[in-house]
């Protein structure tokens, strides 16, 4: 479960996680959210209408759901279980009151928040983004600020400096968490 701040790299970190392992699958959340140049539906975002949104939301087929930035985001359960269940590892994106409830319905997850190299790099990141408007460039420079103040609930902390040795530390992460199950299993707990 990676969380973090707009503008961090998130994306590309998860993009290059899946390249390089077979054994991890990207469930994508549903959104409301209209899709940015380059983003493609059913691969970074299932993009719905707020109807579509409604009606899986009342259908309980969403795990969580919140409203982040004007916009609907949630986490359909099934794709998660079926995974899980086939044997391979999840990776999910969500923001801060969405990687809580998933702590509470996955206590067993691992949760990693992927921090900028500095605010002042944030800043630019977001600020410089075209995609967004100035109002909801600020808003998410805020939410930024409020996300970092408490990492205490996460398992990891990843600083991006670099893509390549970020990439390198959540590799490392997932090797390590799996050796660790393992030898939890083969030590009966
Ligand atoms: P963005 O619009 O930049 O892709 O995402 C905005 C924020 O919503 C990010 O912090 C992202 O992690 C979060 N987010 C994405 N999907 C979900 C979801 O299913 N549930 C929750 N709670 N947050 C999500």
């Amino acid at each position: 479960m990676i969380t973090a701040p707009s503008g961090c790299g998130k994306g590309t970190l998860r993009r290059r996680l899946l390249a390089s392992d077979p054994d991890i699958v990207f469930c994508p959340s549903v959104t409301t959210r209209p899709p940015r140049p380059g983003e493609q539906d059913g691969v970074d975002y299932f993009f719905l209408s707020r109807e579509e949104f409604v009606s899986m939301r009342d259908r309980q087929e969403l795990i969580e759901w919140a409203s982040v930035y004007g916009n609907l985001y949630g986490t359909p359960g099934k794709p998660i279980e079926e995974a899980l269940s086939r044997g391979l590892d999840v990776i999910l994106e969500k923001d801060v009151q969405g990687a809580r409830t998933l702590r509470s319905v996955y206590p067993e997850g691992v949760f990693i928040f992927v921090l900028p190299p500095s605010r002042e790099e944030l800043r630019k990141r977001i600020l410089g983004r075209g995609t967004e408007t100035e109002e909801e460039r600020r808003l998410r420079l805020d939410c930024a600020e409020m996300e970092m103040s408490d990492l205490s609930a996460y398992d990891y902390v990843i600083i991006n400096s670099d893509i390549d040795r970020a990439t390198e530390r959540l590799s490392a992460i997932v090797a390590g968490e799996r050796a660790r199950s393992k030898r939890r299993t083969a030590h009966g707990g």
